[in-house]
């Protein structure tokens, strides 16, 4: 088993070099713990732990070790006085229950193991997997990723899609999502679904986000003549680029660059990346606030502490995720739901955008609720500017209403 510490790295920035050994010394026993006498542990470098579990008979059994690893993780520990709360990814490869181990053939098992760790780590951390043979493909596809996004930016392979969000009481358009694409030379158009959590993990979404950012600033100053002053264009933002030094810069950079009002610019974040570092995420809101930025918290309701998130960081919108959109119609309990955060928006004075509103009777339900506009496959999925463009000009050509005055022939 390879068992890999997760987010070691931020540990070791917050506790120094010195909290780190600490807490490698305290898994390590807890390591000792979880297994028999007869099986071994050691420390194979950095955050990397290798367990060797001698005589399992089935893969069960296998899997209840591996379980095992992760239990004796759920207590916190005590470094310094703080808690921490640590999880560790585990990678299995089973050598044929009961055989002994041929040394030449020791480090394809380790190879194996390390390989299921990434895909344990790839399935969203603290889990187990074990190895199949199909997993070396999905990882070197996933590596071969890594490598050819890291030259997308300046291959000038990204683009952005916007998905425009409508009024819910008139439907005109009131704003667009950008949302990335990755034009891949061999593989077509790859969704973020596909390389955006390769680029949190490699910290490329940090020059990905800049792009993005930059482009849409360029994309809302295009609009700026065409569109109403409550016109919004929104940015997700992830919590890694939440998290960098340069956030706050980039994002006024992209501004000026573009001479963008800075009030056209919301940024959609998660709860969860808002909750990542709570502190530094809440400085960094401060000042994009300050520069006249709008925030809006992106799948809200999805997170664990909904209402820390409304009190401690300065949002401007609430974004109501879709799996409480979808379910609103036949389920009373979630409508119920939906009306509640509709109505926590309002008394908060923030903007409600409902996402992921697929038919009608959805959409009835978020306005009847009192939400301001939404977004989703019902009217328009995510597609070129050209087409928020095209919308934009729609509306100028009906609004403002012309009265235009038809003499019936029976006045004269
Ligand atoms: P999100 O912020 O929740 O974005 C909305 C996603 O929901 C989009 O998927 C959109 O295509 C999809 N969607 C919109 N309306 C509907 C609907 O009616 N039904 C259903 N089933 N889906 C709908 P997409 O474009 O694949 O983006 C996925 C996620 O990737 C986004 O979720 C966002 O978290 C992330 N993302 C996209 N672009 C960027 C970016 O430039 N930077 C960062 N950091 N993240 C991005
Ligand atoms: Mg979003």
């Amino acid at each position: 088993m390879v068992i890999d510490l997760d987010r070691f790295r931020a540990i070791n920035e917050t506790l120094g070099h010195q909290g780190g050994d600490l807490v490698l010394i305290a898994v390590a026993r807890r390591l000792q713990r979880a297994c028999r006498t007869s099986d071994s542990v050691s420390r194979f470098g950095g955050d990397e732990f290798v367990m060797v579990v001698e005589d399992v008979d089935t893969v069960d059994n296998v899997r209840r070790v591996a379980q095992r690893v992760l239990d004796a993780m759920t207590t916190p520990i005590v470094i310094e006085g703080s808690e921490l709360y640590l999880t560790v990814s585990v990678g299995v490869a089973i050598n044929g229950y009961g055989a002994t181990v041929d040394p030449k053939l020791a480090h394809e098992l380790m190879r194996d193991a390390d390989t299921a760790m990434y895909v344990a780590k790839a399935a969203g951390r603290n889990t187990t997997a074990v190895f199949e043979p199909q997993m070396r493909d999905r990882v070197a596809l996933r590596l071969a990723l890594s490598a050819a996004l890291r030259q997308a930016v300046t291959h000038h392979e990204l683009r952005l899609v916007y998905q425009p969000v409508f009024d819910c009481r008139d439907g005109r358009v009131v704003g667009a999502e950008a949302l990335v694409r990755w034009q891949h030379p061999e593989r077509g158009l790859v969704g973020p679904a596909d390389f955006l959590d390769a680029a949190e993990r490699s910290g490329l979404i940090v020059d990905i986000g800049g792009w993005v950012l930059a482009e849409a600033c360029r994309q809302a100053a295009e609009w700026e003549h065409l569109c109403d002053d409550d016109f919004r264009v929104h940015v997700n933002l992830s919590a890694r680029q939440l998290g960098d030094p340069g956030a706050v810069a980039q994002v006024r950079h992209a501004l000026e660059r573009h001479g963008t009002s800075p009030g056209r610019l919301r940024l959609d974040i998660t709860e969860a990346a808002l909750l990542d570092d709570p502190e530094g995420a809440a400085r960094a809101c401060e000042e994009l606030v300050a520069l006249g930025v709008g925030i809006a918290v992106d799948d809200f309701g999805t997170g664990h502490s909904a209402l820390t998130t409304l009190q401690r960081f300065p949002v401007t919108a609430l974004k109501i995720d879709r799996y409480f959109v979808a379910r609103a119609p036949s389920d009373p309990r979630t409508a119920r739901l939906v009306r509640g955060v509709v109505a926590l928006a309002e008394a908060l004075g923030l903007e409600c955008v409902a996402e992921g509103v697929e038919t009608k009777e959805q959409r009835r339900i978020v306005r009847d609720f009192g939400c301001d506009s939404y977004q989703g496959f019902l009217r328009a999925r995510p597609g070129p500017a050209a087409y928020v463009t095209t919308l934009l000009e729609d509306s100028r050509r009906v609004s403002p209403p012309t009265l235009v005055i038809v003499r019936d022939a029976a006045d004269s």
